[in-house]
């Protein structure tokens, strides 16, 4: 097997404090990755900066002189975490046959990194990292994105429990994931939608190694919203069915306004005025169901996803190669 070239893709936000120390380790990993022969002496360190304001991109540029593994590109102004992971994964795919998006901050455990490659030499293209535990983070954090992969399975989006963007892609499962072209990319939600083979690794998640989250309530709530808006139309099938309970409950108070008129237990005027307000509002909100379902289709197809990836391809071509 040829000898792969491997990218690790860090997105960095102001995180001067813990830069130092991440790039030690992760050279020294990188050390003796090559040196064991898993990985080619071409395997480099992809810093992402994206518009920080603190120290982060001249300490970057100091990796970068100090060491030709370590590459870096700075994004224009801050982009956010997904858009910074994918234009850190899209410069890596030129060059590389596989990239593990890894967070700055020490959190995800870089040991993880022999196994990620061990199961991408055993032929596949994705692996997950996945943390077995949450002890380290923080009660509320623990609880509200628990509650979060809870809702996102509900609203019927695939995504892998407990595994945030710590990853190994292989080169043509980047090509792949570059072909979604939609805005909002909520990677873990469409990386599973790519297919091809795929494991997990399983890590414990530590603690921040220093700097503070760049994930505060408020980003993350939107985070969150993104995410289950980007992959989901299910929310609008609620208001359609809220829309037909309202119209059956209508029709049984047609028949309870009914019968009560018929007994002369009612005003002048009540009957009327109650079923039309049951049948009205059901009406209404299930028309908005429906307006809303075509509003969801063109939203999907406004995204253009790839109808479908091909795995592999035979053809001659290949039998020519074969034959050498
Ligand atoms: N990050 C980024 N841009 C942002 C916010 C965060 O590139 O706008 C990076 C950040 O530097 C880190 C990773 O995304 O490498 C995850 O952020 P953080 O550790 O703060 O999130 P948490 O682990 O608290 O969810
Ligand atoms: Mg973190």
């Amino acid at each position: 097997m040829q000898e792969l070239k491997l990218f690790v893709v860090v997105p960095c936000y102001n995180e001067e404090e813990v830069l130092y120390e991440t790039n030690k380790r992760l050279s020294e990993k990188l050390d003796s990755l090559i040196s064991s022969g898993a990985i080619s002496p071409l395997s480099r360190i992809l810093y992402v900066n994206d518009g920080s304001s603190d120290g982060t991109w001249n300490l970057i540029q100091s990796f970068h002189k100090d060491d030709e593994r370590v590459w870096g590109i700075s994004l224009s102004r801050n982009k956010g975490h997904q858009n910074a992971l994918l234009a850190g994964l899209f410069c890596a795919k030129e060059h590389c046959d596989a990239a593990i998006s890894m967070d700055a901050d020490l959190q995800d455990d870089i040991d993880a990194v022999d196994a990620m490659v061990a199961k991408y030499k055993e032929g596949n293209d994705i692996v997950y990292g996945v943390r077995n535990s949450r002890k380290k983070d923080s009660f509320f954090k623990r609880n509200t994105a628990q509650l979060f992969y809870r809702v996102m399975k509900l609203l019927g989006a695939q995504i892998v429990y407990n595994h945030a963007d710590y990853r190994l892609m292989s080169k043509r499962a980047l090509d792949a994931l570059s072909e979604y072209h939609e805005y909002n990319m909520f990677l873990r939600g469409i990386v599973p939608m790519v297919g091809f083979d795929s494991a997990v690794v399983y890590y414990e998640r530590q603690e921040r190694f220093a700097g503070k989250s760049k994930y505060p309530l408020k980003k993350m709530l939107s985070f969150a919203f993104e995410g289950i808006t980007s992959l989901s139309i299910r929310p609008i099938r609620v208001i359609t069915s809220l829309g037909a309970i309202v119209l059956l409950l209508s029709i049984i108070m047609m028949i309870y306004t009914f019968a009560r008129h018929i007994n002369g237990e009612t005003v002048s005027g009540w009957s009327s005025l109650i079923i039309s307000i049951w049948a009205l509002g059901g009406l209404q909100i299930f028309c908005i169901g429906i307006i809303g379902e075509y509003i969801g289709k063109v939203y999907l197809e406004t995204k253009a996803r790839p109808k479908y990836i091909i795995k592999e391809l035979l053809d001659d071509t290949r039998r020519t190669q074969d034959n050498d």
